[in-house]
């Protein structure tokens, strides 16, 4: 047993307020991490790349909620339909449209987040602040997703821009509950910045590298 992941998972759980989802970020990390980490209690875990979450999948425990945070090519959408609990980056159509269709009828349907490009970078991935209303109407018609919310990364800038781009996060938030979709999830806050995204309302955080240590991208 890693101690330092133990002791890293302790300090932050003692630091989190108790209604925040942790969702524990492992891409790059293997699946003994995941393990240590479930053996210790974490049920949320969150990963990126498909491929490398389904070469890991099938030897952890099947009481893992796994949330996906990564963008889905059409052809992968089957299964994260299939596997996934969560998919956070919802942003085409085409991929929602996937993903009810192919989720099996014999479980509930996918719990999903409309990703909002927030800090407007052209690189990024996710809607802009004036698409999102219409995108959740549609969402909402589709029998085997089950709209949940909103999700950011917001830019790897100063505090005073994060800062500004996570009210602009909770500001839409409120503003299409008040339109009336009910919107219970606000998916906000990384390793660096989390503490401000519980601040502005995040009800669910992504921890990666706080938790596992640096990632090796090169090693994955
Ligand atoms: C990798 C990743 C995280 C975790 O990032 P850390 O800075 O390592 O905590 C969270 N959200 C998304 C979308 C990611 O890709």
């Amino acid at each position: 047993m890693d101690t330092s992941l133990s002791n890293r998972y302790q300090n932050l759980l003692n630091r989190l307020p108790e209604h925040i989802c942790l969702i524990a970020v492992s891409k790059t990390f293997p699946a003994d991490d995941i393990q240590a980490l479930y053996d210790l209690g974490q049920r949320h875990f969150g990963e990126n790349y498909i491929q490398e979450w389904q070469e890991k999948v099938f030897r952890l425990p099947e009481s893992i909620i796994w949330h996906i945070i990564g963008d889905i090519q059409s052809n992968k959408t089957r299964v994260v339909a299939e596997n996934a609990h969560w998919v956070h980056t919802l942003a085409r159509e085409k991929i929602a449209e996937r993903l009810s269709q192919q989720r099996p009828e014999n479980k509930p349907p996918i719990e999903v987040c409309v990703e909002v490009n927030i800090s407007g970078e052209t690189q990024k991935h996710g809607l802009a602040v004036g698409e999102v209303f219409e995108f959740c109407q549609y969402i909402k018609t589709l029998p085997q997703l089950n709209l949940r919310g909103l999700m950011a990364v917001p830019s790897d800038a100063d505090e005073i821009t994060v800062r500004q781009q996570m009210q602009k996060m909770r500001e839409l938030f409120v503003s299409l509950n008040n339109q009336g979709l009910k919107l219970d999830t606000l998916s906000m806050g990384m390793s660096g910045d989390w503490q401000w995204a519980v601040e502005y309302g995040a009800t669910h955080i992504r921890i990666g590298s706080a938790l596992f240590g640096q990632r090796n991208y090169a090693q994955k």
